[in-house]
Order: structure tokens, then C-alpha cells, then sequence
């Protein structure tokens, strides 16, 4: 018998649950794309999107997903040959530093595998870059796969007066971690719709300083990507903001998102969620990990760990996805990036989360293991709901 009618619980770090009122909202015809009300709408959307990053430093939306964004920060901030450091916490981190490599960028990697990035391994490597080659350095936030939260105020101090520019993906993390551009110094800032911003997939915005800004033209920036187009467009010439046709219901879509994280909750409150449901996953999932069940969490150090997303090493995780969308309609992250894939898996507490639907996913978990006889500690869900009931 299956028990999986009634809504979707879609706990997968990406894209995360839309709210009824941003697909509400994104449910209309076109208005004239020459005419005032869109134009206004998009003008708000780039002020929020400002005040959600803490800038008020430039914006360049695209329509596309992160990877168009990776592509677009570096098609203007680097010289083909360019040496870059990228530091890697995981999965993404290495993609990034990949893609930015077959752009034809000398990359170096600092490698923290699964692990958090250390800044004194970072003041180590500028401090022996005598001649100040390295041009940027780019860092996850929250890398996605391995679940890892980089300490960003940390990394800039450690940078300390190296000129190169700090460059950080925040896909994961914007709207859920905080995150102050101006005040941490972060040069550039790389985000998209789908995570926090609770929005259709399908956009991505890069946010750059006056620093970043001073890069100019390289010879890797073409016109669909050229950063200052976009940034320097005029509120009325919308096809400048978005490099053509705006994404018309996207932009509805992300007004009421914005409207809800920034006027409606709060951006406060809204990262003081995601760390109490977080704690809650990480209590849960401490619990099960107890009677050397072989159930633990992938970042060890609470600190580190993101607040969007959590990984775990779980015996039969596949089995356990597969029970557990089956039965109960709850969606759980693959171990993407992880050791061993098919025994690990993630879930995600990203955006549009209550408490009642992160019960809801531990749930059914917990309801997995019961039923498919995975080994698990006891006490997982009163660990969860002491953790909502005291948050810190
Ligand atoms: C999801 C994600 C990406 C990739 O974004 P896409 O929209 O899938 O291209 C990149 N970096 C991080 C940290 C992510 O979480």
C-alpha cells in the first residue's frame, strides 16, 4: 500500500518547494514588455535582489541556470591565462573550477575534499604569491554536494591586502545563510532563482563591486554576457537588463518571493529558520547515528555545516529514496558527490520550508528504515521536535 497522496514533500537541495503565491503569481498572460507596470516590477526585483545580497553595489541578471552564471562572472572578470585559486569543499566547487578552466583560465585548486575550507591554508598560499598572479579567489559557500558551510568573513581576512578580487557562489546559501556583500568585502556574488529565492529555475544573477566593475572588458567578454550592459541598463529598457525578451513570469515569480523573504518574514528571521530546521536535521540524524548503525553526518563540526542542506552516509540510502517517495511522497536528495553515492543521501531545508514539512521528511525516513530493517538509533524524531520546540 502506498501512502503518498496529498501534496509533494520535495526535499532535494535544488530546485526547493515553490510557494502557491510565487506560482500564483508567475500565472499571467504577458503584459506589453515596452510598457511602464513591467518595467517598474523589474526595476523593484533588482532593488530587492540588492538588499537580499546586502549591496548596493552593481547586478547583471541572466536567464539561466547557476552554470550560465559561473560563466558570465568569469567571461568578465578574466584575461584568457589568467591565474585564478578556486577553493573546493566538494562537488560543485570542482565543476566551477572546471568550467572556469575550459574557458581557457589557468586554475588552481585548494582542495579541502568533503571538508570546510581552512583559512590559514589560504593566508599561506597568497601571502606565497610574491608577484600577486593570482586574480581571484572563488569559494562555495555552501558547497550543495558535500554540504559544507565556508566561514566567507574568515576567507577575506585571510586574503588580507592581496589585490585579488573574492569571488563567491552562493547558489545554496542566498536567502538561507546569511550573507552581507559590501560588509564582507565579497567582490563578486553568484546566485540563482531556484534555491532560497523559492522561484522557478531559470535565472541567475551575478552582483559585482566597483572593484570587480574596474576589470573592464576582457578578452573573454562577449555582448550576451558583458556584465556592465546588463548593470548599467535604464529602468525602461528591460531587453538591456535581461540581454532580450525579459523572462516576463519569472520576474512576476520573483517579486512575490522577494516580497515574502525581505517584507514579510525577514531576512533575520528567515536565516534564523533555516538554522533551527537545520539543527533539527542535524539532531535527527545524530540520533540515528547512534548503536554504530553506520548513520552519520558528512560535515562533523556544527559550525560548518550549511543551513540549507544536510548530507548524511546512510546504509541503503538508495533503497531508503526510493521507499520513501514511494510511501509517503517524500523526495530526498541524492548522495551527489558523495564517497560511496548509493549509500549516502541529502536533505535539503531550503526556502520555502516549515517545520511541519521537515517532520514531515524525517518522518517518512524514519518510517523507511522501520520498514526496509536499515539499522538506525532511536530517539531521532524527539531529538527533532526538542530541537523545533528550543530553538536556540
Ligand atoms: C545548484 C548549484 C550550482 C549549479 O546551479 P544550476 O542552476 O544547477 O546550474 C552551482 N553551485 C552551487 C553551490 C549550487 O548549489
Amino acid at each position: 500500500m502506498s501512502l503518498a497522496a496529498g501534496y509533494p514533500l520535495i526535499a532535494i537541495p535544488g530546485p526547493s518547494p515553490l510557494p502557491e503565491r510565487v506560482l500564483r503569481a508567475a500565472h499571467r498572460i504577458s503584459p506589453d514588455i515596452y510598457g511602464t507596470e513591467l518595467a517598474a516590477t523589474n526595476e523593484h526585483v533588482m532593488a530587492q535582489l540588492k538588499r537580499l545580497a546586502g549591496t548596493t553595489g552593481h547586478l547583471a541578471p541572466y536567464i539561466g541556470n547557476g552554470h550560465a552564471a559561473w560563466e558570465a562572472s568569469a567571461a568578465n572578470m578574466f584575461h584568457r591565462g589568467d591565474h585564478v585559486l578556486v577553493i573546493t569543499s566538494g562537488h560543485f566547487g570542482r565543476s566551477w573550477a572546471q568550467q572556469v578552466n575550459e574557458m581557457g583560465v589557468m586554475v588552481e585548486t585548494l582542495d579541502f575534499g568533503a571538508l570546510p575550507p581552512e583559512p590559514e591554508a589560504l593566508a599561506r598560499r597568497l601571502a606565497a604569491d610574491r608577484d600577486q598572479i593570482i586574480k581571484a579567489v572563488m569559494v562555495c559557500q555552501t558547497d550543495t554536494a558535500s554540504a559544507c558551510m565556508a566561514d566567507i568573513p574568515a576567507l577575506r581576512d585571510a586574503m588580507g591586502d592581496h589585490p585579488a578580487l573574492l569571488v563567491v557562489d552562493a547558489i545554496a546559501s542566498l536567502g538561507c545563510a546569511p550573507m552581507m556583500m559590501d560588509d564582507w568585502g565579497v567582490d563578486v556574488l553568484i546566485s540563482a532563482s531556484q534555491k532560497g529565492l523559492m522561484s522557478p529555475a531559470g535565472a541567475s544573477f551575478v552582483w559585482f563591486s566597483d572593484r570587480a566593475a574596474l576589470r573592464g572588458r576582457t578578452d573573454l567578454t562577449t555582448p550576451y554576457w558583458d556584465w556592465h550592459l546588463r548593470a548599467n541598463a535604464t529602468p525602461d529598457a528591460l531587453w538591456r537588463f535581461w540581454g532580450g525578451t525579459p523572462p516576463v513570469q519569472m520576474i512576476f515569480a520573483l517579486d512575490e518571493a522577494l516580497r515574502m523573504i525581505l517584507d514579510e518574514e525577514g531576512l533575520i528571521a528567515v536565516w534564523a529558520r533555516h538554522a533551527a530546521l537545520a539543527r533539527a536535521v542535524w539532531a535527527a540524524g545524530e540520533a540515528w547515528g547512534q548503536d554504530e548503525s553506520g548513520i552519520r553526518l558528512s560535515v562533523a563540526d556544527p559550525a560548518s555545516r550549511a543551513a540549507s542542506v544536510t548530507a548524511m552516509r546512510l546504509p541503503e540510502a538508495e533503497a531508503l529514496r526510493a521507499w520513501t517517495a514511494t510511501h509517503c511522497g517524500v523526495t530526498l536528495g541524492i548522495g551527489l558527490g558523495a564517497e560511496d553515492p548509493a549509500n549516502a543521501l541529502r536533505v535539503a531545508h531550503m526556502g520555502h520550508c516549515s517545520a511541519g514539512m521537515l517532520m514531515g521528511v524525517l518522518g517518512a525516513m524514519q518510517a523507511g528504515m522501520v520498514a526496509l530493517g536499515i539499522p538506525h538509533g532511536a530517539g531521532a524524531l524527539d531529538a527533532a521536535a526538542r530541537a523545533i520546540a528550543e530553538p536556540a
